[in-house]
Order: C-alpha cells, then structure tokens, then sequence
C-alpha cells in the first residue's frame, strides 16, 4: 500500500456524503487520497421529494450539484457500479471507467423501490426511484392538481414516504383550491410507530382531505388498485410508495444478503477486511434492541462516518470501534405546517414539528452543500 491510501466511496447519498466528511481533515492534510463514484452527478435530498412532487421545491434544491459541493481534492467518477469486487478491493464499473481497484472502499449504493412482487405495479404505477420517473411523476401531479375536472390520485404505501407525499399534494390542492382528491391506500398509516403517533398522523391527513383506504395492495392495473380484500380504488396516478430494498448490485456481487438485499455487516459495519458498508444498502443491528435499524436519513448519517473512521483505523492497523446507532426520534411532515414525531424521546407535533424537521433538512443541505446549498433552500422556504 502507497504513503497515502486511496479510499473509494462508492454512492454520493446521504451515508456517502457523511463518510467523506469524516475523512475530509484526512484529505486536506494530504495523508488520504478519495474518490467518490455514483451515478450521476448530483446528490438527491430524498426527504425533500414530497414538497418537489407537489410543486413546492425546484430541481436545484433536491438535487444538487455534486461538482460544486465536493472540494477539489476529491474526484468525483460518474459511473454506474456494476459489481463489488470484495477480494480486490476494487469496483467494476459500467464502460470504459471499469475497474476501480482501491486500498479501501465503502459501499454506500442506497436502496432502490421494491415492488414486493405485487402484480402491475411496474406497468401501471410511477415509483419513488429513479430520477426520470420522479421528474415524469412532478409532471404529471403538477397536471392533475390544476385540471379542470376532479383527478384521482392515489398514493400507496402508510409509511412515512406515503404520508409525506399524499399530505403535501393534498394541502397544495387546498391551498389552490384544485378538485384533487388524493386517497392514501396501506395496512395502516405508520403502522410501525406508536399508537398515539399513528393516530396523530390520521387526524393531520383528515384536516388536509386526504382519503384512507385501509388494506394491502392485491394488484395494480391500468387506473386502478385492487385491494386483497376486494375493493377497487380508481386513479387517474398512481404512486408506489411501499417500500424499499438495497440496492441489487450488492446481492449480483455475490455478498451475502438479508431478505430486504441488504449487506451483512459486522458490528464495526465492516464487510470484508478493509471493505465497510453504510446507509440503507447495509443490515445494522442495534446493539441495544438487537433488531435491524431501519433505513433512514438519520442512520445513513451515522453509518457513513463510523464506516469511514472505521477504515480509516483499519489502513492503519488499529482496533476497530463497534458502531453503535443513536435513536434521535422520528419526524414526518403533515404539510409545510404540521408534523408529528418524537425528538430525544418528547412528543413533539404540529408547527414546532414542522418547524424542527425543516432545520434538519436546512443542516444537511449546508453541511453537505455549504452555504450555496442553504441559500437555494432558504429562498425556497420564504415562497
Ligand atoms: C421520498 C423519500 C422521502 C424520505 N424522507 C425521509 C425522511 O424524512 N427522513 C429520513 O430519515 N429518511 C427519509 N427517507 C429515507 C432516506 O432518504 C434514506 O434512508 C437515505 O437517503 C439513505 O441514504 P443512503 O446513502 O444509504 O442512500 P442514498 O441517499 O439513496 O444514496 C445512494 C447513492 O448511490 C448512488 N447509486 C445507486 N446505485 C448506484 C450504482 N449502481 N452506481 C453508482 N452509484 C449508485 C445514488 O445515485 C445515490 O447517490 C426518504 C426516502 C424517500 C425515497
């Protein structure tokens, strides 16, 4: 290994924007040379994609330029990873960047929509993933909220992706007084957290007109979602929201995976020596509850920087430091105004919610894009 190790972080989302700025001081001192390959060349503020989607965000503030918010000591390579080659280490890449040998690489790919196998939902729904789908899906509920006649949108999935997007759409109808109606479909409306929270979200969908139609999702076929149960929900869109998994690229690697694609890491979130993995694409177990942490902003900001500290120690032969999640709370917006949640263990609701989960959302954007990245989101807020 050269003098100065080069460290490859492969993904610039938000656990892979975190490790780099872990290992920013080492870059700047000149003792690690980093490179940083994704896809495109943006970073994509997912949290922010609900207010996006009902016309309330431009491009530039949730997709932003990573040539203008990375230093120039780091390269960044626009390229799709193929494959993890973990013996190397190194990443195989589509065309002629191809393969990325390294001293040192974290894998931070994400997650992608996963349909869970329900019948139509590729043909005849618009998925929370790629770009072009996002952009066509704006498009398209941009049409529907200023049409004429009522549309129907229906939005699939309670979690909180679902209820972030069918709340911000409903509230931009009230507030253009658009026919819109938006019907949220799910087993439940956050039917992962606590009852009181849940019930809290219900009551904020109902003061914004958002219908609920509670059961699973049997099939989606041309203007139409059909629930196991029988009923049939007619939509002009419709919008998948269910769930995620990790990206496949790890599971065609050859790494092992869980049921959801995601990596098995050790608890120094280390996937093969001098391989360490972080965000939604990597299984973390809480040390406290033993049980998988679920993918978040908030734990794919905690698991970059330990991964990267953690190689960081591993080039340099020193002990490895267990990664141990902090549960900070849960915030889901309710429409620019409204939120529900829990912060350091307090029920925190309405405009204080709102108001604390845009000052997170405004902290990433200016720790990852320094003050350019703020100005774009604080002109957007004052609209
Ligand atoms: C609409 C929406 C709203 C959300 N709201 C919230 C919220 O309010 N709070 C919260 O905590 N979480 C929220 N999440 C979840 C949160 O955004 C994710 O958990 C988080 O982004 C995971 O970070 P990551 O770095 O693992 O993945 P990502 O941020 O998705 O980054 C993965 C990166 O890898 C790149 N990539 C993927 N495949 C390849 C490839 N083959 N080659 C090269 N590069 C590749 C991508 O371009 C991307 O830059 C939301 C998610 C969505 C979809």
């Amino acid at each position: 290994m050269s003098t100065r190790p080069h460290v490859v972080i492969a993904g610039a989302g938000y656990a892979g924007l975190a490790a780099f700025l872990a290992l920013r001081g080492q870059v700047e001192s000149g003792s690690l040379q980093v490179e940083i390959v994704n896809a495109d060349d943006r970073h994509l503020l997912l949290p922010e994609l609900p207010l996006f989607l009902a016309g309330k965000n431009g491009e530039d503030q949730v997709r932003l330029h990573l040539k203008r918010i990375l230093p120039k000591d780091v390269r960044l390579i626009v390229a799709r990873v193929e494959s993890i080659d973990v013996s190397g280490p190194a990443l195989v890449c589509h065309g002629t960047t191809g393969r990325i040998p390294c001293d040192g690489l974290i894998v931070t790919l994400g997650s992608i929509p996963s349909d869970f196998g329900v019948p139509g939902v590729k043909e005849n729904s618009i998925p929370i993933g790629r770009w072009d789908d996002i952009a066509a899906l704006r498009q398209q509920l941009l049409e529907d909220l200023h049409g004429k006649s009522g549309r129907n949108v229906a939005v699939i999935g309670g979690g909180f992706t679902g209820v972030e997007i069918a709340a911000d759409l409903a509230e931009q109808a009230q507030r253009e007084q658009s026919h819109l109606i938006v019907t949220l479909i799910g087993p439940g409306i956050l039917p992962s957290m606590p009852d009181e929270m849940q019930q809290r979200a219900a009551a904020g969908l109902r003061q914004l007109d958002v219908r609920f139609v509670s059961g699973r999702v049997r099939a989606v076929e041309p203007g139409k979602v059909c629930l196991a149960s029988g009923p049939v929900v007619e939509a002009e869109t419709i919008v998948w929201a269910a769930g995620v998994q990790a990206n496949p690229v790890l599971s065609h690697s050859g790494l092992r995976v869980n049921h959801r694609g995601q990596v098995t890491a050790d608890p120094f979130l280390r996937i093969a020596p001098r391989v360490f993995g972080a965000g939604d694409c990597v299984q973390v177990i809480d040390t406290k509850t033993h049980r998988p942490i679920a993918p978040t902003a908030q734990a794919a900001l905690q698991s970059g920087p330990a991964a990267g500290w953690n190689l960081l120690r591993d080039l340099q032969g020193q002990e490895l430091l267990p990664f141990h999640p902090k549960d900070r709370g849960f915030l889901v917006s309710l429409g620019r105004h409204n939120a529900t949640g829990t912060v350091s263990g307090h029920n925190v609701q309405g405009g204080d919610a709102a108001a604390l989960k845009r000052v997170i959302e405004l902290y990433h954007a200016f720790q990852v894009g320094g003050l350019h990245a703020l100005a774009h989101q604080l002109v957007q807020a004052a609209h």
